[in-house]
């Protein structure tokens, strides 16, 4: 008896950690409307839209399948860290700005799996002071240190574009958690609704994970289109299985905690949106799987391998 309690006592608590709570929503509105996505690009000239998309991995490692996925004990979740460089006529967009060496080394679950390559960031660095725009997912520290820390804020500040939550989450991310003034002079200009930056490139906003999470919708000139998803799940199992991350994702990593019930309704939308545009091809920040399967199949480009 007193057995039989013990272990519900510690069941209880695991299964609310690890697996309960955690289904997507039943239905969600139309939150990532592909539609009126389109018919805003649907004047640009199509020469303009961008050529290419490349993975530009700057680190890796491998964590249990359970911390991206409620329930899912079984197997492993390849991990990738860095950004992507969409390749345009007009010069380059980087979305998302990865970790340097100090923060893969804070994340690494060990010496074993992490991975970090110094080239491929010092070419992030680089790329960024070239680029025409430089767009954030959101402003989490394993998105955001290439521009937080970046070694010429001057050289980046002109093509960066921030919604305001994230230009006020950017600064805890710099050394000493104070925004360079170069940075800190950035305005603003990503508002609440959909913003154009260029032709075949929008945002979208999809609060949820963090304050100034949002999407960034891609057509290329060939008409492949894609749809940058940031941290709303870590990997397209999520998706398909119409799972969110577990409790204990939420209590052991985010500070604040994100906001499960609209991540729950943004994974039913994820889904719905999948069975509406089946060659809309998803790309999740960490999915180290699903993006190294898209650079072998060439759908993507990848910048640095391993
Ligand atoms: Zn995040
Ligand atoms: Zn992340």
């Amino acid at each position: 008896m007193v057995l039989a309690a013990l272990l519900v006592s510690l069941i209880v608590p695991a299964w609310w950690l690890l697996v309960g709570g955690s289904n997507a929503a039943p239905t969600a509105p139309q939150l990532f409307p592909i539609e009126t996505w389109r018919a805003a690009l649907a004047d640009d000239d199509a020469s303009l839209r961008p050529a290419e998309i490349r993975l530009v991995e700057v680190g890796s490692d491998v964590a249990p399948r359970i911390a991206a996925q409620a329930g899912a004990f079984k197997a492993n979740w390849r991990t990738s860290y860095g950004g992507f460089q969409v390749v345009t006529p007009q010069g380059s967009i980087f979305i998302d700005a990865g970790i340097d060496a100090e923060i893969s080394d804070i994340m690494a679950r060990s010496p074993d799996t992490s991975r970090f390559d110094q080239q491929a960031y010092d070419a992030l660095l680089s790329g960024m002071e070239r680029a025409r725009h430089i767009l954030l997912t959101h402003a989490h520290r394993d998105h955001v240190i290439a521009v937080a820390r970046h070694p010429r804020p001057a050289n980046i500040a002109p093509q960066l574009r921030l919604n305001p939550a994230q230009k006020f989450g950017l600064g805890f991310h710099s050394k000493g958690g104070v925004l360079p003034p170069e940075l800190a002079a950035v305005a603003s200009s990503i508002g609440k609704g959909l913003t154009r930056i260029a032709p075949g490139v929008l945002v979208s906003p999809a609060q949820g994970h963090s304050p100034g999470s949002q999407v960034v919708f891609v057509t290329l000139q060939s008409g492949t289109e894609f749809l940058f998803i940031g941290d709303i799940v870590w990997a397209i199992s999520n998706i398909e299985d119409l799972k969110i991350r577990p409790r204990l994702t939420q209590v052991v990593v985010f500070d604040p905690n994100e906001d499960r019930t609209a991540i729950k309704q943004q994974v039913r939308a994820l889904s719905d949106l999948s069975m509406a545009a089946p060659d809309l091809i998803f790309l999740p920040a960490h999915d180290r799987d699903h993006l190294i399967g898209l650079t072998e199949a060439g759908t993507i480009a990848m910048v640095m391998s391993d």
